[in-house]
């Protein structure tokens, strides 16, 4: 018996749509989260067992009050004023035993109003992505949405590539509001609807703030900290459209996302950001970018237009200077130097590695337990670098407790989802192992920390979904 209490379905109408998850024909439990089940106050015997119906959407437990999240959003710079969950139905809320509130979504349980052309399902493999690389970022304390179980469903989905194998995640939130949620309400024009919405993103996450631009201040400073963690790992999120942008500050929507291996500033892997919108290193102007829509919805909230413009564009450009810091913490903590005062020699290391395209984690996980230097080309000129950096005298120790042995890589990620395609779940439990624990070094997982060969890499990533 699950206790839900839906603050979100109780605010006023024009949030949401109220609707049911579509039921499937052969649910089967792929993967559960037993972890993540117990921190919620959830049963994961339950869960394995009758719980399935309804992580598969078959059946609505009671208390539940399924509903589709109304939001509007830019992708790649371009306005739609109405998205919305057109693959998704937020099942209700629950309190963990620690007082948390979270949002338990059903990613791919069928059509809602909010469907347009779409189908309202997913396929299998972005479903294992996503539960696998959020749960990664997770086990790397990023602030990340999280993955309670994937459902095969037992019915086909019709792709690009013609029939796959149908699943349902259940994914986890501190909530689902995102910019797109406020830009929903700012382009109608809607004041009393984006001051509901405001009341109450403040009082679920942000309740120190009094006022809208306290809340984007403290969203601005959330965001920083996001991106900087995932520049830590060499993470291309892919798609930070504004409906993909949570205000919690979790990571959200791991559509096409991957991690670098090789590392370049420009690498991209989504196969339709062609212009490179969303590269790594484009990342924090992109959160800006998001950041200034977000800012731009709360405006009209904030009293005094010009006062308020001035007051939001300040606010806004607060993100450089707390990002830049975050930053320096993350690859200072990375090298177990000072980043602030060394930033030069910080540089000078992602210059050379950029240049000889060495592998981001190993080279990082090299200088914590040996090995680094065979991840370049140039040997004399990481030598050269070594030895001004080992003049620091940086605790390895320290290192070993932030650089991670392992990446979801993402040809690993695509061995395993063929493999549980054609109904072998044991790579990607393997992966999922590995990655979840991704300081411990173990024998059987060491094929798991080596970089592809250029035959191996997959250098594309699909939305797919
Ligand atoms: P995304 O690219 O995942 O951020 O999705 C963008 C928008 O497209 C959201 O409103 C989704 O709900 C919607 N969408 C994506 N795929 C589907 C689908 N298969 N069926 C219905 N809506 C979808
Ligand atoms: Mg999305």
């Amino acid at each position: 018996m699950i206790h839900f209490d839906n603050s979100y379905a109780r605010l006023p109408q024009g949030f949401f749509a109220r609707t049911r998850p579509t039921p499937v024909s052969s649910p089967r439990l792929l993967v559960l989260n037993e972890t993540l089940a117990e921190r919620l106050g959830l049963d994961p015997a339950h869960l394995a067992s009758d719980g399935v119906e309804m992580l598969a959407g078959n059946a609505v437990p009671d208390g539940a009050e399924p509903i589709a999240q109304a939001y509007a959003g830019h992708q790649f710079g371009g306005f739609s004023p109405q998205l919305g969950d057109g693959r998704a139905v937020l099942l209700g809320e629950v309190i963990a035993p620690d007082g948390q509130r979270f949002d338990l979504q059903l990613k791919g349980s069928g059509k809602t109003p909010f469907s347009r052309r779409g189908d309202g399902r997913a396929w299998m493999g972005p479903v294992l992505r996503e539960y696998l690389v959020s749960e990664y970022m997770a086990a790397m304390g990023v602030p990340t949405t999280r993955a309670l179980a994937a459902i095969a469903t037992g019915d086909l989905v019709f792709r690009e590539q013609g029939g796959l194998p149908g699943a349902v995640l259940t994914r986890v939130a501190a909530s689902h509001i995102r910019v797109g949620t406020f830009q929903y309400f700012a382009v109608r024009d809607d004041i009393e609807r984006l001051r509901q919405l405001t009341d109450h993103v403040i009082d679920r996450h942000y309740p120190q703030c009094k006022d809208p631009l306290e809340l984007l201040d403290a969203v601005v400073a959330r965001q920083a900290r996001t991106i900087a963690d995932w520049m830590a790992l060499g993470f291309i999120h892919g798609v930070m459209n504004t409906d993909n942008m949570a205000i919690s500050g979790e990571t959200i929507d791991y559509g096409p996302c991957a991690f670098m291996d090789a590392y370049h500033p420009d690498t991209v892997f989504s196969s339709i950001d062609t212009q490179g919108r969303y590269a790594w290193a484009q990342q924090p102007q992109m959160a800006v970018w998001n950041l200034a829509q977000f800012a731009t919805c709360l405006i009209p909230l904030m009293g005094e237009e010009e006062a308020a413009v001035e007051a939001a564009t300040k606010a806004v450009h607060r993100f450089g200077p707390l990002y830049q810091a975050a930053w320096l913490e993350r690859f200072g903590a990375k090298l177990s130097i000072d980043g602030a005062q060394h930033q030069a020699l910080i540089e000078r290391l992602l210059t050379l590695m950029a240049q000889q395209r060495a592998d981001f984690t190993r080279v990082f996980a090299g200088l914590a337990h040996g090995g680094a230097r065979d991840e370049f080309i140039d040997r004399d000129a990481f030598d050269a670098w070594h030895a001004d950096w080992q003049a620091l005298s940086p605790d390895m120790a320290l290192m070993a407790r932030v650089n991670p042995l392992r990446i979801p890589r993402n040809h690993r990620i695509e061995g395993a989802i063929e493999s549980a395609v054609a109904g072998d779940m044991q790579p990607f439990r393997k992966l999922l192992d590995a990655c979840t624990r991704p300081f411990e070094a173990r024998a059987d997982w060491s094929d798991l920390s080596t970089a592809p060969t250029s035959s191996e890499a997959v250098r594309r990533t699909f939305c797919g979904t």
